[in-house]
């Protein structure tokens, strides 16, 4: 599942800006390079925007709707799903339980 368009902005946006504010081209993985108040900066700031992400993917609002004979709502998480006709959502505790996106 991916992480919601909103937070990939966002996320891309302070990374992009600490990446600019590293003024070289010399973008190596030496010791000295990664010393850099800077780049460490940038570091921080990118695998924080890795963990908000990987966070944003791993929630979701929609819930199955599938109810039983006794009108129980099964209520798990779902995921979005791809068949020849579509996309769909798939109930992650029954992968039975499907729904038109
Ligand atoms: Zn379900």
């Amino acid at each position: 599942m991916l992480p919601e368009l909103p937070d990939v902005i966002k996320q891309g946006q302070f990374v992009f800006d600490a990446a600019k504010q590293i003024d070289t081209d010399a973008w190596e993985d030496d010791s000295d390079f990664l010393r850099r108040p800077d780049v460490r900066h940038f570091l921080r700031v990118l695998m924080t925007a890795y963990q908000e992400l990987k966070e944003s993917a791993a929630h979701t609002d929609v819930w199955c709707e599938f109810k039983d004979a006794a009108g129980n709502l099964c209520g798990g998480a779902v995921d979005i799903a791809v068949d020849a006709h579509g996309a769909y959502y798939r109930c992650q505790l029954d992968p039975t339980h499907r729904r038109a996106k």
